[in-house]
């Protein structure tokens, strides 16, 4: 039996993760759930570097990686390529 809504979610998938920055914010909320929060102090604002895909606390510095622990750590391919699948081998 086909599933009717799966074309829909599909292409909603591929909408979702369209670009590099929605790839980007999709690692962000998955790593800071309730908001950045600075592991070295504690600050709650910090600056995005997207080239490096890492969070830089606006207060000491301290540089975060978004891509940590997941499958885009270390990948010069574009979010756009990695993040969806690394969403489908976790199932
Ligand atoms: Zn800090």
């Amino acid at each position: 039996m086909i599933d009717a809504t799966f074309p829909k979610t599909l292409l909603e998938f591929h909408d979702r993760f369209s670009d590099e920055d929605a790839c980007l914010d999709y690692l962000r909320r998955q790593k800071w759930p309730e908001g950045f929060r600075c592991p070295s102090c504690a600050h709650e604002r910090a600056w995005t570097i997207r080239t490096w895909r890492l969070d830089e606390c606006a207060s000491c510095g301290h540089q975060a990686s978004l891509t940590a622990g997941t499958m885009s750590h270390g990948t010069r391919k574009p979010l756009t390529m990695v993040v969806p699948r690394d969403l489908r081998v976790r199932g």
